[in-house]
């Protein structure tokens, strides 16, 4: 169940990047764990994947 409220966390940071791609803007945007990573982000209109190349933490979802 720790799964579930590292998910939310996980969401909760990386929401304001989240938003940003939805908006078109996939590039440029920083690491919410590191602040060191540019991260990797690709998206093809409903899933999205968002890895740091510094830390290697990343988002996976589906945002149909
Ligand atoms: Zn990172």
């Amino acid at each position: 169940m720790d799964e579930n409220v590292d998910n939310l966390d996980a969401f909760d940071r990386y929401q304001d990047i989240i938003q940003d791609v939805l908006a078109g803007r996939m590039e440029g945007h920083k690491c919410p764990y590191c602040n060191k990573g540019e991260l990797e982000i690709k998206f093809d209109g409903s899933r999205m994947y968002i890895k740091c190349p510094e830390c290697g933490r990343f988002f996976e979802g589906m945002l149909a």
